[in-house]
């Protein structure tokens, strides 16, 4: 490891793709339990909680059968979902594919799933935020909010548990002073300057206050909002685990119908 830096030769397999997200992921205030899985099946888990350790096989299958079904049932859109979100309540279900049959879950709160997805996305893309002066890889990275002191996404655009949005922050790595721009990293003297790129996409507008508004108004604005019919079963089993409750009772309480009417789905796709 000590050579990275160095040597920017090959991307990163998918299971080296796996481990830094579960070493991210796992680091992280707000996260449960992250389950790493290849084909469906328990590969690595890592629970913070560890109620949730003995449903990892359910997080394995039930997050490749969510990765699956957001695929299908968005048009033309097959292969480039990467990242899909699904929601239950204040907590989530965030599926990530690494490529090659591995995938990653990582179950939590809802606001800090909704941070993590874009760097979550750029580490499976091969496409990671890096320092500009020293290279370093900062989307695998975490850091202490300095206004609430819960470990956080360092690429974060704000909080989520508090909604402070650094204006700058230091790599983890060199110590230079850096901005983090919508999908960049700028070294914090140059943020003066005229932006280089005009971007054609409309600006994310990311990062929420999150006391502010209600997360049903804002969402994540780079997603498509999904309605899933299909795939509401196997989601919400894995989703219920993931919302703490019981899936059994949930189920004698009718459950079909809850999930049908409850559980949305984000997919982040690529606009490039
Ligand atoms: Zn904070
Ligand atoms: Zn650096």
């Amino acid at each position: 490891m000590a050579e990275q830096a160095v040597a920017a030769a090959a991307p990163p397999s998918p299971e080296e793709v796996l481990t830094e997200v579960i070493a991210l992921a796992s680091a992280l205030d707000g996260v449960g339990a992250v389950v790493g899985a290849y084909e469906g099946f328990t590969y690595a888990v890592q629970a913070r909680d560890p109620s949730l350790e003995m449903y990892a096989d359910e997080i394995a299958a039930g997050s490749v059968a969510v990765l699956e079904a957001a695929r299908s049932r968005v048009p033309g859109d097959e292969g480039s979902a990467r990242v899909v979100m699904a929601e239950y309540g204040e907590r989530g279900l965030l599926v990530a594919d690494a490529g090659e049959k591995f995938t990653v879950a990582i179950v939590g709160e809802k606001r800090v799933l909704e941070e993590l997805a874009a760097p979550v996305e750029r580490i499976v893309r091969r496409t990671p935020l890096t320092c500009p002066s020293c290279g370093t890889n900062l989307d695998v990275r975490s850091m202490t909010c300095p206004s609430c002191g819960k470990v956080i996404p360092f690429t974060a655009k704000a909080c989520p548990f508090c909604g402070y949005r650094p204006e700058t922050r230091r790599c983890p790595s060199c110590g230079a002073e850096l901005h983090i721009a919508v999908d960049r990293v700028e070294l914090a003297t140059a943020v003066r300057r005229k932006p280089a790129v005009e971007e054609a996409k409309p600006k994310e507008e990311e990062a929420k206050p999150v006391a502010a508004a209600p997360a049903a108004a804002a969402g994540p604005s780079d997603g498509t909002l999904v309605a899933l019919a299909g795939a509401a079963t196997a989601a919400y089993y894995a989703v219920a685990y993931a919302a703490g409750i019981n899936p059994v009772t949930a189920t004698l309480a009718g459950a079909p119908a809850l999930a049908l009417a409850w559980l949305t789905i984000f997919v982040r796709r690529s606009k490039k």
